[in-house]
């Protein structure tokens, strides 16, 4: 699951703690997302996972369009050479003035899910491209999307006849069950919902939809072994064949947490291993908030943990891992305990793993007076790996 490279960075005897982020696993990780869907041929990443400018840039090089939520995002997508017209702008909560912002920067393609933000869409980006967001059943998603974004079958057939009634492209329709989707039987349910819808739109006299994006949550590795590209990809290339038969609509995936969470490891110091009656706690000089791990602090997710240069087959014992705050939740949950040497002690280093999603950007900065992390942008360029280390 760790990459060499990322493993020999970690190694690399810089002051922790930090975090490592390697291009060229999460390029990796976009070959093998295209492979398994094949022939389908789009990847729209969810910027917002990761909004990396090297990144963005290779992505956008080898053709993926860029998934993006705010102004902030279509300006930075823009910067690393995105066209605006592989923009897609999913954020269906947006105001006025973001649609106007995004519209007069070049982005024609808005997900939207309901009669307020189509009336808004037609105001501040007439005759632009909309996708249409489904709800759907949000399966067995570590982090599942609540009720907040998506539209009833019944109320999306209403949507796209308004909107083709006032002069928007009705391209599609899309969804987003939640993030580390870990049953892939969803996508199907989700395919045959959204081939009904498909064919009622079309009942009505709109012929124009070609879209279908599935949305993200493509899961990647934790403590858990992630159900892998092949096997999810499967369960919608059938579906789409399945449900749609020779009229295959264009299929979109719309990955963010399954290209960057295993590209990127934290590296962090033991501080203090405290034993208490009956439970031994792990201190470390990062934790949910100054590296940006919140989705450990629910238990959402279990970071994989590992001990550098600690020597092999020591005895092990189960111990709470907590960061440098001094707050509750600063520590990272996990239904079974992680299970650390007995000889562990302050100065020893960790690898915490699968730390490249939605970390960069939630790093709390200055919480109980720690900074956050220093961030390491690895690149085939080996020699900029080591010069910002040094
Ligand atoms: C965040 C988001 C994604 C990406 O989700 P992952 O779980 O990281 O794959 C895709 N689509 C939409 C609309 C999103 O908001």
């Amino acid at each position: 699951m760790l990459s060499d490279r990322l493993r020999r960075f970690a190694r690399i005897n810089c002051e922790t703690p930090y975090a490592v982020f390697d291009i060229e696993a999460a390029e990796q990780a976009y070959d093998r997302h295209l492979a398994a869907m094949a022939p389908f041929a789009r990847v729209q990443f969810a910027v917002k996972a990761r909004p990396e400018p090297l990144l963005l840039e290779l992505l956008s090089r080898r053709g993926a369009w860029l998934d993006v939520s705010s102004t902030a995002e279509v300006r930075l997508a823009l910067a690393v050479g995105c066209p605006a017209d592989r923009l897609s702008h999913s954020n269906v909560f947006r105001s006025e003035a973001e649609i106007a912002a995004a519209f007069d920067l070049g982005v024609r393609m808005f997900t939207f899910d309901s009669a307020a933000q189509l009336a808004r869409l037609r105001r501040c980006a007439p005759g632009s491209s909309v996708l249409l967001r489904l709800a759907v059943p949000t399966g067995d998603a570590r982090l599942p999307m609540s009720a907040r974004f998506g539209c009833a079958p019944t109320e999306a057939v209403e949507l796209a006849v308004s909107a083709a009634g006032v002069g928007m492209d009705v391209a599609g329709l899309t969804w987003h069950s939640g993030s580390q989707q870990t049953d892939p039987t969803c996508w199907r349910t989700a395919i045959a919902e959204a081939a009904r819808v498909w064919q009622d739109i079309a009942a009505r006299g709109v012929h124009s939809l070609r879209v279908l994006n599935v949305g993200g949550g493509m899961p990647a590795a934790y403590r858990d072994a992630a159900v892998r590209e092949p096997e999810w990809a499967t369960v919608i290339t059938t579906a789409v064949r399945d449900c749609f038969g020779t009229e295959s609509p264009d299929v979109v995936i719309e990955p963010g947490r399954g290209l960057v969470a295993e590209a990127g490891i934290t590296v962090t110091t033991v501080k203090a291993v405290v034993e208490r009656a009956d439970q031994v706690f792990v201190a470390l000089d990062v934790g949910i908030w100054n590296a940006g791990l919140t989705e450990g602090a629910f238990g959402a997710l279990e970071y994989p943990v590992e001990v550098i240069d600690h020597p092999a087959g020591r005895p092990c014992r189960p111990v709470v891992l907590c960061g440098p705050t001094c707050d509750p939740q600063d520590e990272l949950r996990a239904a079974n305990p992680y299970l650390l040497p007995a000889s562990l002690a302050p100065g020893d280093r960790l690898i915490i793993g699968s730390t490249g999603a939605y970390s960069a950007t939630t790093m709390a900065d200055g919480f109980c007076g720690y900074p956050r992390l220093p961030q390491h942008i690895l690149t085939a360029d080996p020699a900029l790996a080591l010069e910002v280390c040094s």
